[in-house]
């Protein structure tokens, strides 16, 4: 981690730059299921908390178990919560609930791959190219405090535009 939910920073100003490109619930999705490792790892106080999962293949391998996952799980909730909703008053806090195999793949990898490329910046136990090097290039390229700064900022530009071009598409909800 950087503590999961400042990866939804990013994330959220690409779907406000991408729209139906891009998963944003895909996106976290992979947020969580790449950190549970470390969370793990926390609860049973290992020294090293980032293995396999934060690296590049490890990316990639939970890349495209979100890239399946992830579509339908949030796809089924998107249903459950429309049909929950189907009332006249209600309707408009309904979602688009298509996700597309495009939308998820790239909200899956570029999920996975951004999340390793941040905690690579932060984390000393990140070895991101393993098994090819072990070095980290990128650690401490920029401090902590600004690194957080950087996807908070993102996130409320991403909250914004996605607000205002929902409005715009006559959408409520536009998270998908
Ligand atoms: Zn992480």
């Amino acid at each position: 981690m950087p503590f999961t939910p400042f990866h939804m920073g990013p994330g959220a100003a690409i779907k406000a730059i991408t729209g139906g490109y891009f998963s944003l619930t895909v996106f976290g999705f992979a947020q969580i299921i790449i950190d549970i490792e470390p969370l793990i790892r926390i609860l049973r106080h290992d020294s090293v908390l980032h293995g396999v999962t934060h690296t590049y293949i490890g990316a990639f391998i939970i890349g495209l178990f979100s890239l399946f996952a992830g579509k339908a799980l949030f796809q089924c909730l998107f249903r459950g919560w429309n049909a929950l909703l189907n009332y006249k008053y209600l309707r408009w806090l309904q979602v688009n609930s298509n996700i597309s195999w495009l939308a998820s793949a790239t909200g899956a990898f570029i999920g996975t791959f951004s999340h390793v490329f941040l905690d690579s910046i932060m984390h000393s136990d990140v070895q991101p190219f393993f098994p090819f090097t072990l070095h980290n290039g990128m650690l401490h390229f920029m401090s902590d405090g600004w690194l957080y700064l950087l996807c908070g900022i993102l996130g409320i530009f991403g909250l914004m535009v996605i607000r205002v071009v929902g409005l715009w598409n006559k959408w409520a909800i536009e998270i998908n």
